[in-house]
């Protein structure tokens, strides 16, 4: 596998995200905290994953430090697993990239601590540089900052990635306003991060295709490097444009937010033409963060023109008892399944 940069000259880059949601999903993580501690306690859970999301077109692992911050465990009274939690998911991320020829990128994220000042600047820098380099330790291929909704906090997560000579993908989540907190324009966020120094810019998180879409195209335009985009696999609306926001009117109109989104999740097919769009406004680098699941990072990659090995068993309704189209297929089955 070419570096990063490389293979995005080649062609567009699938990462698959979304570990915390579906971690949480199998019953092997707590919503609420969100803490990965999974990593230490069901380390085959999350090599599992890693590989399945490969087999299913993910072109990079993503070690799962999602909120293995020290300040996430500091709220849950355990900065001592900080370390050995870090370094066991890079760990996994890097036997699987190795055994399957996909990238190994590190992660840094969001910290909830972050707001301009230079107390609490101080605080993320350095737990920005700890994260990173146990991830440079072992060698990753470049680390993925995301989901920030202030500028200033990706910036300080690039100026540590960058000072570990890395190469940086840097995203941001777009709240309902439309805003980051500390920039108006996600495109003017975006501009600033690639002009100090990311070579990937774009946004992840929060945001379904539907009301991600309609940000990209000035992000393209706002920068040179690759732009990228990883929707969460949500319905959301106009009027309800984030994962956060929706409410489910089956519900009472209760939030879905965040252990009952499942009825607004995306199919398959509507990832696929989300990234059909997002490739032709110009993005390169396109993935699927919290709800992810395979068959959507599949749709993805299949939509880019890639055939990962999950594509074997991709949907083929021809052979199918009541659709298909096999002259063995009898009218008197069709007749059995009026619905269809
Ligand atoms: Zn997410």
């Amino acid at each position: 596998m070419p570096d990063l940069l490389e293979l995005l000259r080649q062609r567009p880059v699938v990462c698959a995200e979304g570990y915390l949601f579906e971690c949480e999903r199998r019953g092997y993580l707590q919503a609420g905290a969100f803490v990965p501690e999974v990593v230490l306690e069901h380390p085959e859970v999350i090599e599992g994953l890693h590989r399945e999301f490969v087999h299913a077109g993910s072109d990079v692992v993503e070690a799962f430090t999602y909120y293995g911050h020290r300040e996430k465990l500091r709220v849950i009274g355990k900065e001592d697993i900080l370390e050995p939690l870090n370094r066991q998911a890079i760990a996994i991320a890097s036997r699987v990239a190795r055994d399957t020829g996909a990238l190994l990128a590190g992660n840094l994220c969001n910290t909830n601590v972050y707001e301009p000042g230079a107390a609490a600047e101080r605080t993320v820098r350095s737990a920005f540089e700890e994260q990173v380099s146990w991830a440079a330790e072992v060698g990753v291929d470049f680390v993925i900052a995301e989901t920030f909704s202030w500028a200033g906090e990706a910036l300080l997560a690039l100026e540590a990635i960058r000072a570990a000579g890395l190469p940086a993908v840097v995203t941001f989540a777009v709240h309902r306003e439309g805003t980051l907190r500390d920039v108006v324009s996600p495109a003017d966020a975006c501009r600033q991060a690639a002009q100090a120094g990311a070579d990937v810019v774009g946004l992840n998180c929060i945001r379904g295709p539907l009301t991600m879409l309609p940000l990209l195209a000035p992000i393209r335009a706002a920068v040179s490097c690759p732009v990228a985009a990883l929707p969460v696999p949500y319905r959301t609306t106009e009027a309800q444009p984030s994962m956060q926001a929706l409410r489910d009117p089956a519900r009472g109109g209760a939030q879905a937010f965040p252990t009952a989104l499942d009825p607004f999740t995306c199919t398959r097919h509507e990832l696929g033409d989300f990234a059909t769009a997002a490739v032709g406004l110009g993005v390169r680098y396109l993935g699927i963060c919290c709800g992810a699941g395979p068959h959507h990072v599949r749709a993805v990659a299949e939509a880019i023109g890639e055939a990962p090995p999950a594509s074997r068993y991709s949907p083929d309704m021809s052979k199918h008892s009541f659709l298909g189209s096999d002259p063995g297929i009898t009218e008197s089955y069709r007749e059995y399944a009026p619905d269809l």
